[in-house]
């Protein structure tokens, strides 16, 4: 029978990738399937501590196995910013338009384009706490390019390429993505469970 595990999320989007992922063996319920309509504050001031906060909630109120994804675009001319605020880096409106330009203004006639993206993991299985990280370097390009993806994804230009992830299908990003990368490492470690 296949075991159950909930993924502290209600983006169809990501879910549909880890379900892909973790294949036949696990059932991945969202939290609708769960009945969980709680808005859980993403308080920490680490990509690590707001994963286990939304993996901890999950785990202890409604005693499933569960785990949680955060991520942060952190740019190396600006010691890692936006990072933990991604998301709201320009207003708690959450708007990527505005996340974006104001991106572009901070590195306005700087050279120094080199970011990368970083998605962390928790896991909260059997009692215990399990972390897992994904990274995906790159550079912030000097304008918006492509239409595809969400966020900052038409100025992130990931290396090897000379696309930005906006101009990438969702199965080329999928293939290198910081949170495929995470999602895969902690598939394995689930699947090495399971054995
Ligand atoms: P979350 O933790 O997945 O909600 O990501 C936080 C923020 O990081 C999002 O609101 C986006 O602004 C940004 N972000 C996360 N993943 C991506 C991505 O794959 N492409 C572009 N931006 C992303």
């Amino acid at each position: 029978m296949k075991k159950e595990i909930v993924f502290a999320t209600n983006n169809e989007h990501k879910l549909q990738e880890v379900a892909r992922i973790l294949g036949d063996e696990f059932r991945v319920l969202s939290l609708a399937d769960i009945g969980c309509n709680d808005d859980i504050a993403e308080t920490a001031p680490t990509l690590e501590g707001n994963a286990l906060i939304k993996a901890r909630f999950v785990y202890e109120k409604y005693g499933k196995n569960c785990f949680s994804d955060d991520t942060g675009l952190e740019v190396e001319a600006l010691h890692g910013a936006p990072g933990v605020y991604s998301a709201r880096y320009a207003g708690e409106e959450k708007n990527p338009e505005a996340n974006m330009n104001k991106l572009l203004a901070e590195l306005q006639g700087e050279t120094n384009r080199h970011a990368h993206f970083r998605t962390v993991i928790a896991l909260m299985i059997d009692n215990e706490e399990h972390l897992f990280e994904g990274e995906v370097r790159g550079s912030i390009l000097e304008e918006k390019r492509g239409n595809e993806g969400f966020g900052y994804d038409p100025i992130f230009c990931p290396e090897g390429y000379d696309r930005s992830f906006a101009e990438l299908s969702a199965d080329e990003k999928n293939s290198i993505s910081h949170r495929a990368r995470a999602v895969e490492k902690m598939c394995r470690f689930l699947k090495e469970m399971k054995k």
